[in-house]
Formats: C-alpha cells, sequence, structure tokens
C-alpha cells in the first residue's frame, strides 16, 4: 500500500533578509489531522517559515505545496481561500468590534474578498451569508463564547482574545490551522483550556495544525511530530518526546 498524501509540502525552503540567512534548507511534510511543532529559540525562523507557507514572505528556493497545488506565485489571501488559517503572535483582532463580528468578518476575510454586510446582499446571494453565520455560530459554541459573543474584544482577558483568534481561524473552515505562539501571556488555566481546544478542533474537524510554540510542556502533549530550528536550520525531528531529550536540542535551548 502506497504512504498516504502530505496536505502540506515544504521542500527545501530558502529565504534571506538582505544578507541574513533566515531559512537554509527548511523542509516538513504535515498530514491531515496531524499536529506538527516547530520548536526552537528565538529569531531561529519559525515565523519566517509560516510566512513562507501563507505567501507573506514567499521563498527564495524550495517549493511550498498545499493539497497537490504549487504555491508560488500566489498572493496571501488566495493561499488562505485554499484553506490555510492563521493566527497570529501579537493579536491581530479589530478592536472595538465585538467578538461575533471579530469571527464573522474573519470568515468573510477568509472567503471572499470584499464581501458586503448582509443587508446588501442580493436575493441570490443571501443563502451564503446564512452559511457563513451558522458556522462562526457553531464556532462559537464549539469555543464556549456564548457569554462573551457581544462585548467588545479588547474587554475580554487576554487568554478569551487568544481564543477569539483560534475561533475566527476555525471560521474559515481550514484544512491547516497555523497557530503562531498561541498560549504566549497565557496563565496555567487559560493554557489548558487552549490546549484542549486545538485538540478538540483537530478531533471534531479534521484539520492539521502547524504549532509554533516555546511552552515545552504544551509541545510534547500535543505534537504528534516535532522539528527543531536554530539559526534557521532544522537539527532534530521526529517523535516530541525524544527529540528533546536529544542533546544538540538541550544545548540549543541553553544556548551553548
Ligand atoms: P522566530 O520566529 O524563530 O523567532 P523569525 O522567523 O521571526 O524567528 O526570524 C528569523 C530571522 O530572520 C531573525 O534574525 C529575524 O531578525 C529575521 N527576520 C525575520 N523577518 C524579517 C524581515 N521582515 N526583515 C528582516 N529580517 C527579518
Amino acid at each position: 500500500s502506497s504512504a498516504p498524501t502530505p496536505l502540506l509540502v515544504c521542500d527545501r525552503i530558502e529565504r534571506s533578509f538582505g544578507g541574513l540567512k533566515a531559512l537554509k534548507s527548511v523542509s516538513i511534510a504535515i498530514h491531515p489531522g496531524q499536529i506538527f511543532g516547530l520548536v526552537g529559540p528565538n529569531g531561529s525562523g519559525k515565523t519566517t517559515m509560516v510566512n513562507a507557507i501563507t505567501g507573506f514572505y514567499p521563498p527564495d528556493a524550495g517549493q511550498v505545496r498545499f493539497a497537490g497545488r504549487d504555491l508560488r506565485g500566489l498572493k496571501p489571501h488566495r493561499i488562505a481561500r485554499l484553506g490555510i488559517a492563521r493566527t497570529f503572535q501579537n493579536l491581530a483582532l479589530f478592536r472595538g468590534m465585538s467578538v461575533l463580528d471579530n469571527i464573522l468578518v474573519g470568515r468573510h476575510l477568509h472567503m471572499r474578498p470584499g464581501a458586503l454586510p448582509a443587508l446588501f446582499y442580493p436575493f441570490w446571494a443571501r443563502p451564503a451569508e446564512i452559511r457563513h453565520r451558522a458556522v462562526v455560530e457553531e464556532v462559537i459554541d464549539f469555543l464556549q463564547l456564548q457569554d462573551v459573543r457581544d462585548q467588545p474584544v479588547e474587554v475580554i482577558p487576554l487568554g478569551l482574545q487568544k481564543r477569539v483568534e483560534l475561533a475566527r481561524a476555525l471560521a474559515a473552515e481550514p484544512r491547516l490551522l497555523i497557530l503562531d505562539e498561541p498560549m504566549a501571556g497565557m496563565n496555567q488555566e487559560e493554557k489548558e483550556y487552549m490546549a484542549r481546544f486545538i485538540l478538540d478542533a483537530r478531533d471534531a474537524f479534521g484539520t492539521a495544525v502547524l504549532l509554533i510554540e516555546h511552552h515545552m510542556d504544551v509541545v510534547t502533549a500535543l505534537t504528534d511530530r516535532l522539528l527543531v530550528l536554530t539559526y534557521g536550520e532544522p537539527i532534530a525531528e521526529g517523535d516530541p518526546h525524544e527529540v528533546i531529550a536529544r542533546p544538540a536540542v538541550v544545548a540549543a535551548y541553553l544556548g551553548k
């Protein structure tokens, strides 16, 4: 029998900024439903890798394939609409808008750039708007955001704001979810909730996840496979528990 086809394949990705080689030759394969961890010290190239996949900073060399399609030359919004959603290290929510509207706008941004509010839709477009709202309601229930749905997003606690960001990404019904430090700044309880929701999202929707995270307890608990970068180069890949015990990985984290 043949091996299952990966959903995302990054093949020998390179990216420089001026004279700095931020990614030297990084390869990743992520399968449907897999939670893949990407870790490494600050400045090792993790966010650059995400930007290469999502088209924000296209690679200088190497290939990104998603669902069998070469992403070369595609703009970020086109890549998003193929089924890749991301959250950002620093929150990127719309202040002054409610939790509900943040999630709804997120869905529209991913699905159809320039979409108008429901009021202005011609009659033939309304079923699409009804479907958007149904998905958003499902995600609000799933992530237990009912109590804050009508609150302005900036008044709710940081941990819940991060959950709204996850909701906005899930509302696009992505096949691949890229989470850039989803637990940053969270207390222990918020981290545990977020970990549970990531696992549940994978289980409920079969979403593949690329997880960038520096809390090692979270990484080993959540990921099926782990890649460690230092200075833009892969130094270890495999089973998370086994990988984090390797001397080269321990040394990288101790700064030796
Ligand atoms: P990480 O996410 O692992 O902390 P980054 O991918 O953000 O690392 O950064 C990797 C290296 O690339 C760093 O040295 C960083 O300064 C550099 N870098 C990232 N993005 C840019 C950019 N837009 N312009 C210049 N240098 C960048």
